[in-house]
């Protein structure tokens, strides 16, 4: 499929080849703004994993993107391996989504009231997503995960939750526990500020693993409102479902009377139109789904069968409402994108799959060539590069990363112009404007930094 911005991927292979030769790259600029964003935020950042902590080193301050590419502010040029985490899906700046924001920005930015586009993009969700028959838009995966939850409690009146280590669900109090992500990037088992009284509720199990599943059904028998999870989990680093664990998650909630959540903020429209769900063949009760549908702006839902979906206020008494909620321009991101996705699914899914799959193997072959050990976990176009030679299949496996070996290949490529998520345990995504030059031009990159680090070692 050719992309919209394959004109000023043109123009930039005329440029040297940057990846080849190390850029000594200049700074200063972002420097400046870090200092200066320090003193007003917390950290310099408005979300913890953007600073840098855990591979050390300065954060660029990006001041545009266009297709698979990022400037920062210094005029560094850097081909993007993490899309925002996860929306970007389109590539930046993708023609269609920038036009649709346009249009509908000046028609004001938000009325309150219900307006046509909402529709519209349910539509879209609905047809896609096998377990979705209504939704609820909401501003933000947070919200979706958050509320979602509040409905299976209500549904079933039960109190307590099963949530896995290593997922992460968002950031409200009753998730974080034993969550992926940036807390598992800190190394902190929770947070801060989270009553002991709300964490009781929330029974944290290892992933892929039945009998704790089993046995915590068995401990509260009757008192388990749902089991949420990541299908393919991404905040602990790349991690797939085990073969038949998701099947029985499945029968197990059917059998005990509880709901199955499947957390798609992620893998929705990404490891398949559908999400993990139909990939997988795995019909879940709801879904909670965010980054892709909003085409890059704050956009959020939940959603499930009716008889669910219709315990929500104005028609049940389960209370949910947000004054952004289905924001019109967050609307047109994401039906541009959502309706690029559908028009050419075929090709998109095709290509973000062959693509990707030439990215993680080409890397892992360079890793092995140079004598570093390199597990690499992929799903579509999500993926991780685990420094560590057994297995990853749960959060203790991937927490046994030799994070250093990680930190120091993330910084010799970022050297190099290519930006990998900053942690070990955040996945890697590609956008259908990546093009094979640009694979090519990473494994090579991968290769000499691989080669910098064994000397280093
Ligand atoms: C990103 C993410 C969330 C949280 O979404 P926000 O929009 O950051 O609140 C929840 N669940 C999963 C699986 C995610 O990847």
């Amino acid at each position: 499929m050719d992309h919209p911005n394959t004109e000023s991927r043109r123009a930039d292979s005329l440029l040297p080849n940057l990846y080849l030769e190390p850029m000594a790259r200049n700074l200063e600029r972002s420097l400046a703004l870090q200092k200066r964003a320090e003193a007003l935020l917390p950290g310099g950042v408005d979300s913890p994993v953007r600073a840098f902590r855990a591979v050390g080193g300065e954060p660029p301050f990006v001041v545009r993107g266009a297709g698979a590419y990022l400037w920062d502010a210094d005029g560094n040029r850097y081909l993007d391996y993490f899309g925002s985490w996860g929306p970007m899906v389109l590539g930046h700046a993708f023609p269609a989504v920038v036009e649709a924001i346009q249009q509908a920005a000046a028609k004001s930015a938000s009325f309150g009231a219900s307006t046509p586009a909402e529709g519209d993009l349910a539509e879209l969700v609905v047809e896609a997503v096998p377990s979705i028959d209504k939704l609820r838009f909401v501003s933000s995966g947070t919200e979706a995960t958050m509320s979602a939850i509040r409905v299976a409690r209500a549904f079933t009146g039960r109190k307590y939750i099963i949530k896995f280590e290593g997922c992460y669900h968002g950031h409200s109090d009753g998730l974080l526990v034993k969550a992926g992500s940036g807390v598992a990037t800190f190394g902190i088992p929770g947070s801060a500020g989270v009553p002991e009284e709300i964490a009781h509720y929330t029974l944290a199990l290892p992933y892929n693993d039945i009998a704790s599943v089993e046995a915590a059904f068995e401990a509260h028998r009757g008192e388990i409102a749902c089991i949420i999870l990541e299908p393919v989990v991404g905040n602990m680093g790349c991690v797939l479902p085990a073969g038949g664990y998701l099947e029985t998650l499945r029968a197990i909630t059917l059998r005990e009377g509880a709901l199955l959540i499947f957390d798609e903020v992620m893998t929705g429209f990404r490891v398949a139109h559908g999400g993990a769900q139909q990939r997988y063949g795995i019909v879940p009760d709801m879904t909670a789904l965010g980054k892709i549908i909003g085409g890059g702006l704050p956009c959020g839902a939940f959603g499930g069968r009716a008889e669910i979906m219709n315990l929500l206020a104005p028609l049940g008494p389960v209370y949910q409402a947000g004054t952004l909620s289905g924001n019109p321009l967050a609307m047109a991101a994401g039906m541009a994108t959502l309706q690029h996705l559908r028009q050419h699914k075929t090709e998109v899914y095709a290509r973000l799959e062959a693509l990707s799959a030439m990215v993680a193997d080409g890397i892992t072959a360079a890793a092995h060539e140079a004598g570093l050990p390199v597990v690499t976990n992929r799903v579509g176009a999500m993926f991780t590069w685990f420094f560590t030679e057994a297995p990853v299949t749960d959060f203790a496996s991937a927490a046994a990363s030799d994070t250093a070996l990680f930190a120091r290949f993330h910084h010799a490529m970022m050297e190099a112009g290519i930006w990998l998520p900053p942690s070990q345990f955040e996945a890697a995504f590609l956008s259908t404007a990546h093009t094979e030059a640009d694979i090519s031009a990473t494994i090579e990159a991968a290769r000499n930094a691989f080669a910098a680090i064994e000397v280093n070692a």
